[in-house]
């Protein structure tokens, strides 16, 4: 902007991610600099500034203000306006002690930072091994929160009063911990304590020691972090991580690891530049990442998959654990709950449900106020993507078009629900699978937290149209308006919401299972859709799922599916069958064809998911899964593997119409698959031509329906999008025909992202 040179005095108002984020005393000191006087306070909706000089040096002012943003700040606008001259002594920070601030964004808990990381590592440090180190840049937020405006006495951080350094660090607006809430030293702040899994407490010198040795030794220990408990054991020990399993029941679903350093990690993963800086960012979220092999890691951290969820230590305990010389350089870290059940938070609460998961416990006495689970991130087509909003990007607000204050209740699995208020979404950390009791509960218990601190109670509520997901069932229950949104159109919207797209566009949806309009279930579809309405221009042929749920926890029964539709009426010879087959008991088989040939409990579906299944267990792959999408993720490793990329002979596009749809024919696949099984390609061959198939049948619906409609903008959604042979594959042909391509990135694709999607969609009515 252009200013006169005399002396003048303006306002700037900035919005955005601009509380307890350290930027008042960014200002402070750019100001002081420059020789600018006046005030910085904050606002309602961000920080205002006041400010007199000379009009170039106000234009320098705020040059410097958009430039040298603070690491975690974000400005989301910045408006200047002039004012009669006022003349100031000095520049000051207003405090904000006692405005009423419920309309300014939460802060989401960031890692530690470089400089707080150099304190604790210093023998001269005051905060020399002191694990709960933190300043305006780094350290808890959201999960410390109880009620706005974020101050102290609103946090868990109200039972520690500061000494008198840290009060002394706190007040003086040059230092790096001006008005840092949860400031803390050994001598005022939380501290640690080391216990058996009886909850007696164990005297030990050092609780962190004590704990590298249990880890080195194959101890299961649980660690509390930032927003809930961790379960930790050597990640090098097959023997510690089968007991883990064991004791988690959870005999296969790939565990997350927590790695020293980066140099540590790329030991034993592919890291690219953008996914290092991903690892190395503000939020240190779980990046998926390509597996090196051979290695010395456990084998059955990720079994028969090639990625392995990365992450790098976030607090200073978890950095200061790994430190120690004894602890294993890669530690699993998985939440600490039970199967389907919410992470713990309290520290009676985890000697109670997990003292038959843990050996030992590192406990801590700050309480955690809200659960927050660590965020999973997967780089694809050279994008970060979301697939688990959780620890660091929650509660950040996304903004939307005008709208109205709802409450989105989400679907069923990975839930997430979403409150809107003044235009803004909020979309509240992953919950899990809602029909899991505790969860169900945490469900409950954090829409209403964050209604608290968001100070908002929205009249009107948006849920899935399914009657009986227990977030349907939720949202029936309140006194308030209540619209139904179809499960593929909300995936459709909360892509159109998050790069505000106002335009019809024709919209792919690879999902697992989702309500559908007509007696059967949908998830393999093709959309022309807005904001308002959708019309289901297209889908993938009908499967019949023998069983119905049973069919999803066994693919096999897909697979037999498939072969029973396709090959049923010329039959296939005994000799054909893939080799699978025979390991099913053969009366099992008998009872399955009975209720396929029947059609009895055997819905119809045009899942993507279930195609997937039924391939998986076609090749081989995967006949029995023990975690949601395991089939699919286990054919997306295939096909990864897969070094003949070459065409695709036989693997036809068959597009067939009913009355109102296009039908995208499975015969043609089913047929070159068995051709392909009985000429024994390789498995990692037929997968990545499968995928290829699935991606030339999806290109050549959407160039018909291109030139039925004139769109050219294409949203990809649904839990399959997640696969990034398939993503990548699909954007690339996408492109290569000219259209323009959209999916998640900061919403996931899954059903995490269902909440914000169902809100647009209410919004719009
Ligand atoms: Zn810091
Ligand atoms: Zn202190
Ligand atoms: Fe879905």
């Amino acid at each position: 902007m252009q200013l006169e040179k005399n002396t003048q005095t303006i306002t700037i108002a900035i919005n955005g991610i601009v509380q307890g984020v350290g930027f008042r005393p960014f200002v402070y000191r750019e100001a002081l600099e420059l020789g600018i006087t006046g005030t910085v306070s904050n606002s309602d909706d961000g920080v205002r500034i006041i400010a007199t000089a000379p009009g170039e040096m106000l234009e320098l002012f705020i040059k410097r203000l958009q430039n040298n943003t603070p690491p975690v700040a974000t400005i989301a606008s910045l408006t200047v306006a002039s004012q009669p001259l006022r003349s100031f002594a000095d520049f000051t920070i207003i405090s904000s002690r006692h405005q009423h601030s419920a309309t300014v964004q939460i802060t989401p808990d960031l890692c530690v930072c470089n400089e707080c990381l150099a304190e604790i590592r210093d023998k001269n440090n005051r905060r020399y091994q002191y694990p709960f180190t933190n300043c305006t840049n780094c350290g808890p937020r959201f999960s410390i929160i109880e009620h706005v405006p974020y101050d102290r006495p609103n946090t868990s951080m109200r039972t520690f009063p500061m000494c008198r350094r840290c009060q002394r660090e706190y007040d003086n607006p040059l230092d790096r911990r001006f008005h840092a809430q949860p400031n803390a030293c050994p001598v005022c702040g939380p501290s640690l304590s080391w216990h058996d899994n009886q909850g007696e407490l164990i005297a030990t010198e050092n609780c962190i020691h004590a704990a590298a040795k249990a880890l080195h030794s194959g101890k299961v220990v649980a660690i509390k972090g930032l927003g809930g408990f961790h379960l930790a054991v050597d990640g090098f020990s097959k023997a510690s991580v089968a007991l883990l399993r064991k004791r988690k029941k959870r005999p296969a679903k790939p565990l997350a690891v927590m790695a020293r350093d980066i140099e540590t990690a790329k030991k034993y993963c592919h890291i690219s530049a953008q996914e290092a800086q991903l690892l190395c960012s503000p939020q240190h979220p779980i990046v998926l990442l390509t597996k090196k092999d051979p290695s010395d890691l456990a084998a059955n951290l990720a079994a028969n998959l090639g990625v392995l969820g990365v992450m790098l230590p976030y607090t200073p305990l978890h950095a200061l654990l790994l430190e120690q010389p004894e602890c294993p350089d890669v530690l699993v870290m998985t939440s600490g709950n039970t199967a389907g059940e919410p992470i713990c938070t309290n520290n009676e609460d985890a000697l109670k449900r997990l003292s038959h998961l843990a050996d030992l416990f590192l406990l801590h006495n700050r309480d955690i106020v809200t659960r927050v689970d660590d965020s999973v991130t997967r780089v694809m087509d050279g994008a970060t993507r979301l697939l688990r909003r959780g620890r660091g990007y929650s509660p950040v607000p996304i903004p939307l078009e005008p709208t109205k204050d709802i409450l989105a209740c989400g679907a069923e699995m990975k839930n997430t629900f979403c409150i809107v208020r003044n235009n803004e979404a909020y979309l509240g950390q992953h919950i899990g699978e809602l029909s899991q009791a505790a969860c169900y509960d945490f469900y409950r218990e954090s829409i209403d937290h964050l209604k608290t601190v968001l100070e908002c109670t929205p009249s009107l509520v948006a849920h899935d149209r399914h009657p009986d997901y227990f977030s349907t069932r939720y949202a029936t229950g309140l006194d308030a308006a209540k619209v139904a949104v179809q499960h593929h159109h909300a995936h459709t919207a909360a892509v159109l919401a998050e790069h505000r797209i106002t335009d019809p566009v024709l919209s792919i949806i690879l999902d697992g299972t989702g309500y559908g309009d007509d007696s059967t279930i949908f998830g393999g579809e093709i959309y022309v859709a807005d904001r308002k309405s959708y019309q289901r221009k297209a889908h993938l042929e009908h499967l019949q799922l023998p069983g119905g749920d049973q069919a999803v926890a066994e693919p096999w029964r897909t697979g037999f599916s498939l072969l029973h539709k396709h090959f049923a009426a010329q039959g296939i010879a005994e000799e054909q069958l893939p080799s699978w087959f025979t390991t099913i008991a053969a009366e099992k088989r008998k009872v399955i064809g009975q209720l396929l040939e029947k059609g009895f409990n055997s819905p119809l579906t045009s899942s993507c998911g279930r195609l997937f299944d039924g391939l998986a267990a076609l090749t081989g792959t995967c006949l029995f899964s023990h975690y949601e999408g395991q089939a699919a993720m286990e054919l997306e490793y295939q096909a990864a593997l897969c070094e003949h990329r070459e065409a695709l002979e036989g693997y036809q596009v068959e597009v067939v119409a009913d009355a109102e749809h296009l039908i995208l024919s499975t015969a043609p696949l089913i047929k070159q698959v068995m051709a392909d099984i009985n000429a024994e390609v390789a498995t990692p061959t037929i997968a990545y031509r499968f995928h290829l198939w699935l991606v030339n049948s999806l290109v050549f619906v959407l160039k018909r329906l291109r030139q039925e409609t004139g769109l050219n903008t294409v949203t990809l959604s649904g839990g399959c999008i997640q696969n990034r042979v398939l993503f990548e594959l699909l954007t690339a042909c996408l492109r290569k025909e000219t259209f323009e391509v959209y999916s998640g990135q900061v919403i996931p694709v899954n059903d995490g992202g269902i909440a914000l999607g169902q809100a647009y969609i209410v919004g719009a009515t």
